[in-house]
């Protein structure tokens, strides 16, 4: 099998489906190959809510299944029975966790991660990009975000961003096409927190509203377009290149009877998440490239990073006294399967944290009157450090002939600090719950397991970053702002794999924006007919 597209398109997850949306809607023939299931649509019928807590059924399937590393995990069994196609199996492709585990959530059905995340949406600023709280000028991003708010407009108007803008500048140039409230239990933790001067900057989530469905709308859009064409249950394993050393297709393996095929295309668009695309990079070694095209710099699967990651979950009970105008909360009409509303809560400003912390975290979540639920989340910026790497042992491969990831993840003091504090942030809030007259404590299972702990659970956010960060020279990075590999251009990375350094906020709204960009860039250069030019 060997036909030339103008493109091929590695993982469909949201990212990837950004890119089909662009690249097929300007013309172009589109490849794309994903290692995952097509979930049926029944999967979407009757969906029980994400954040629906763990039966014991589901414990006892997440147990089985073995699909981390890591038992703690386990306590997310809630993404596990129904979700059970959606991650790849531990055994099936295991990787290596050196330091700290590292909790790789690694998905395996088209659609990626974009099936179960929280869609909580902020916008990044110059400030992130800028990267100055580094106090380093190798962090900042080589561009600036007004060059990417249009297309975050475009994104939440697709999308169908629901919130609400406010009076401390917070994520107020969304584009907000549904109103989204605080519940009435929210509103009275937000009215308490007033009192006290930490942590009162209490903000409507910024959520991402669109239905659930095997096909993301962006991905929809490609597949009308009739130039897309998916192969699934297929696994790149790395790149291919010409006589000239430029990249010119994939070579791909079918999961089910290991048949192995080369595919060419002009264009390959890698968003196969952050870890995996830095893999199928590192696994493409030729003469010219031997220790993988990307990799001249020799920064390929280095910085890589996460957020400081704090959470807390509370299954709470009404008292009968007085309860029943809160049982009675209405559901949110404009989120799909979610009573859920949701708040972000900005980060506490200096004076409220210690002198020397470096870097800012926010606070974000919910609670769920239906389902008797406080669940909390913190994310705090972590620096990008060389020595957090991903390398492959070659000697080790799984059997589709991948070598093994070994992930080496440290968390230095501040970062240790860090999450001292967001706990402490944290605590402060769920005492004001529990002193609300119409809660009644139940459980508090988190708290125990990450206390016991002493430090950040590494990845659990969910939202791994870097290994072939962007730059201004080959020197400084594996690509340019465009998303483009030094070694061979038209390669054009999609993920978060890119971010040369993180926020306080979530990342897939700026990562989909960078798709889209990078994506529109190299269909402008296709069109002027310069393809290999930097
Ligand atoms: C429970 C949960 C909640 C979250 N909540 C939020 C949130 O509220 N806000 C937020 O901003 N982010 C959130 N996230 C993070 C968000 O889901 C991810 O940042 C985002 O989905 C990543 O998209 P992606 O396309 O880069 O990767 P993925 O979704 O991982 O998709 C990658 C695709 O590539 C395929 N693939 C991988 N390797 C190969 C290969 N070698 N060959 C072929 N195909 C391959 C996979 O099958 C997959 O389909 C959450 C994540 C989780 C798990």
């Amino acid at each position: 099998m060997s036909k030339e597209h103008d493109a091929i398109i590695v993982g469909l997850g949201l990212n990837g489906s950004w890119a089909a949306k662009e690249l097929t809607e300007s013309g172009l023939n589109v490849l794309a190959i994903d290692q995952g299931y097509l979930l049926e649509k029944s999967y979407f019928k009757n969906l029980p809510i994400a954040s629906d807590s763990p039966t014991m059924k589901d414990k006892f399937f997440s147990l089985k299944s073995k699909i981390f590393l890591n038992e703690k995990q386990h306590k997310n069994a809630l993404l596990f029975r129904r979700w059970k196609k959606l991650w790849q199996k531990f055994y099936i492709d295991p990787f290596i966790s050196k330091i700290e585990n590292f909790e790789w959530y690694r998905s395996n059905a088209i659609g990626g991660r974009g099936h179960v995340w929280g869609r909580v949406s902020p916008r990044f600023t110059n400030r992130e990009l800028e990267a100055k709280w580094l106090k380093k000028v190798d962090y900042k991003w080589p561009l600036k975000v007004e060059e990417i708010n249009k297309i975050y407009k475009e994104i939440e108007k697709i999308l169908i961003l629901g919130g609400q803008k406010n009076n401390n500048g917070f994520n107020n140039s969304a584009n907000y096409l549904r109103k989204r409230s605080l519940n009435i239990i929210e509103e009275e933790i937000k009215n308490k927190l007033v009192k006290h001067s930490y942590l009162n900057n209490f903000n409507v989530s910024p959520i991402l509203e669109y239905e659930p469905g095997p096909f993301s709308p962006m991905l929809e859009s490609a597949v009308k377009t009739k130039k897309l064409k998916i192969i699934n249950n297929t696994i790149v394993k790395n790149l291919e290149f010409s006589k000239d050393n430029f990249v010119n297709g994939v070579k791909i393996i079918n999961k089910k009877n290991f048949k192995e095929h080369t595919l060419n295309a002009k264009i390959i668009i890698l968003a196969a998440s952050p870890l995996q695309s830095v893999r199928i990079l590192r696994n493409s070694i030729s003469e010219f490239f031997p220790r993988g095209v990307g990799n001249s710099s020799n920064l390929l699967g280095k910085y890589i990073f996460d957020h400081v990651h704090c959470f807390r979950d509370i299954k709470f009970n009404f008292r009968k006294k007085n309860s029943i105008k809160y049982q009675n909360e209405i559901f949110n009409p404009f989120k799909p399967n979610t009573d859920s509303h949701g708040f972000f809560i900005l980060p506490p400003k200096k004076k409220y944290v210690k002198k020397n912390l470096n870097g800012k975290f926010s606070i974000q979540g919910y609670i769920s009157i239906n389902q008797k639920k406080f669940h909390l989340d913190s994310f705090g910026e972590m620096f990008p450090r060389k020595e957090n790497r991903i390398e492959f042992d070659f000697n080790n491969k799984n059997k589709f002939g991948l070598p093994k990831p070994v992930i080496y993840f440290k968390y230095n003091d501040n970062e240790k600090l860090m999450w001292d504090l967001q706990n402490e942030h944290i605590n402060k809030l769920v005492n004001i719950f529990y002193k609300l007259p119409y809660v009644k404590k139940k459980s508090d299972f988190n708290k125990i397991l990450t206390h016991k702990e002493k430090k950040p659970l590494a990845g659990s956010s969910s939202h791994e970053m870097g290994g072939a960060r962007m730059g201004t020279t080959n020197k400084n990075s594996v690509v340019n702002k465009d998303g483009r590999l030094w070694d061979s251009p038209n390669v054009i990375i999609c993920d978060a794999s890119i971010f040369p350094s993180a926020g306080y906020q979530n990342i897939t709204l700026t990562s989909m924006a960078l798709a889209v960009k990078n994506s529109r860039n190299i269909i402008k250069i296709k069109k002027n007919g310069k393809l290999t030019i930097i």
